[in-house]
C-alpha cells in the first residue's frame, strides 16, 4: 500500500473532498509503465481537480496531479526498464487518468519522456507543466522570427508558474524582459529571474477603445488573457507574435481586436502542452536543460507534501502562488 491524495465525491450533495489515503497497485489505472513517483507539482488545472473538478475530472474517486517525475518500477514496453528516470506532462493525466499525487502511478508508455540529461527529478518538476509550456511558448516565438535585437518581450502573470519560467528562459537567451505582475512585492524576485522592467498589472487591465496603441513589444508570453491580452495585442510591434497559454485573468478578449492583425500583422499563437507529440516534448525538455539557468529554479520553488495539497489547490486558483510548488510525494 502507498499514499495518495484521493478526491472523493459525495453523490448526494455533489461535494468533493480531498484527503491523503492508502491505496494499492491494483487500484491504479491500466498502462504499460508503473512509476515510483518522486515529485509532482501544483498547476492551475490541479487547483481545479483538487476541488470540484471544473469539468476536468471524469470519474471519482480521483487522484489529481497533471505532471510527475520518478523512476520506472515495472514496464511491459520495450522503451522503458526498471530504474529509468522519466517525466510526464499532459495527456489528461491527473484529469481523465489518475495522476502524480501518489507514490506510484501507472500510465501509457507513449505519454512519458526520459528525464533529460542535466535535470534531476526535483528540477524537472520545478519546471513541470508550467515550465514546459513556457519553453514551448519561447520556441513558438522563435519559430515566428523573434530575436533579442527586436526589442523587449512582455511576460504576463509573471510571478506565476508559466510566467516565472518564461522570464528566466527569455532573460537567459538575451532578451530584454518586461514582467507584468499584480503583486508589487514580487519585484525583487522577478528581477532576480532576469526581468529588466516591471509593469504593474493595472497598466494593462483597463480596457481601451483605441484600435491601436504605441508599438512596444517584440514578443509576448501571455498566461492571463482577458482584458490584458486585448491591450497587449494593440501594443505589439509590427509582425510580432503573442504566445497565448492560459486564461488566469478571464476567457474573453476585449477591445477592437481585428486592427492589430490587419494593420500590424500581429500573430496570436495558441500554445497547448497537453497533446504535444513525443518529438516536441523531447526537444522542449532538451532546450529546458540547456537554456534554463538551474540556479534560478531554486528561487521559484515552494516545497510541499501530499497533505498540503488541499490548501494549495485553492491558493493557485486565487493567483496566490509565487513560482512553482514542488510536491515531494514521499515526504
Ligand atoms: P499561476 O497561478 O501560477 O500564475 C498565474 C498568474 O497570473 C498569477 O500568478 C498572477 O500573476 C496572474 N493572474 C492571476 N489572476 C489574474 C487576473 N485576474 N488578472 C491578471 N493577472 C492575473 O498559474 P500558471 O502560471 O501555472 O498558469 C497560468 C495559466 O496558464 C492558467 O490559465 C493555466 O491553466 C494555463 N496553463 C496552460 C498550459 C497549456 O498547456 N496551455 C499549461 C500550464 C498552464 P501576478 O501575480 O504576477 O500578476
Amino acid at each position: 500500500m502507498f499514499n495518495a491524495l484521493v478526491v472523493e465525491k459525495d453523490e448526494e450533495t455533489g461535494k468533493t473532498r480531498p484527503g491523503v489515503r492508502q491505496i494499492g497497485l491494483d487500484d491504479l489505472p491500466e498502462g504499460e509503465v508503473t512509476v515510483a513517483v518522486e515529485y509532482s507539482t501544483v498547476n492551475y488545472k490541479d487547483g481545479l481537480c483538487i476541488g470540484p473538478g471544473g469539468g476536468l475530472v471524469r470519474k471519482y474517486p480521483h487522484v489529481p496531479g497533471i505532471d510527475f517525475a520518478g523512476t520506472v518500477e515495472a514496464s511491459s514496453d520495450g522503451r522503458y526498464k526498471p530504474g529509468d528516470k522519466v517525466v510526464l506532462t499532459g495527456w489528461r493525466v491527473g484529469e481523465a487518468h489518475w495522476g502524480g499525487y501518489a507514490q506510484k502511478a501507472r500510465v501509457r508508455a507513449d505519454w512519458l519522456v526520459p528525464l533529460p540529461e542535466g535535470l534531476d527529478t526535483r528540477a524537472a518538476m520545478a519546471v513541470g507543466t508550467a515550465g514546459l509550456t513556457a519553453m514551448l511558448s519561447v520556441m513558438a516565438l522563435e519559430d515566428h522570427g523573434l530575436e533579442a535585437a527586436h526589442g523587449p518581450v512582455l511576460v504576463t502573470g509573471a510571478a506565476g508558474g508559466v510566467g516565472s519560467v518564461a522570464t528566466a528562459i527569455l532573460a537567459q537567451l538575451g532578451h530584454e524582459v518586461a514582467a507584468v505582475t499584480g503583486r508589487p512585492e514580487t519585484q525583487d524576485y522577478l528581477r532576480a529571474l532576469g526581468a529588466s522592467r516591471i509593469v504593474a498589472r493595472e497598466e494593462l487591465t483597463e480596457a481601451t477603445r483605441k484600435p491601436l496603441e504605441s508599438e512596444l513589444w517584440a514578443g509576448c508570453v501571455d498566461a492571463v488573457a482577458g482584458v490584458m491580452l486585448g491591450r497587449v495585442l494593440k501594443q505589439m510591434k509590427y509582425g510580432a507574435s503573442v504566445a497565448a497559454v492560459g486564461l488566469a485573468g478571464g476567457a474573453a478578449i476585449e477591445g477592437a481586436l481585428i486592427t492589430p492583425f490587419i494593420l500590424r500583422g500581429v500573430n496570436l499563437l495558441g500554445i497547448d502542452s497537453v497533446m504535444q507529440p513525443y518529438a516536441n516534448r523531447v526537444r522542449a525538455w532538451g532546450r529546458i536543460a540547456r537554456d534554463l539557468p538551474m540556479e534560478k529554479l531554486d528561487s521559484m520553488i515552494t516545497p510541499a507534501t501530499l497533505s498540503d495539497l488541499p490548501g494549495l489547490g485553492g491558493d493557485i486558483l486565487k493567483g496566490r502562488i509565487r513560482g512553482r510548488v514542488v510536491v515531494d510525494v514521499n515526504a
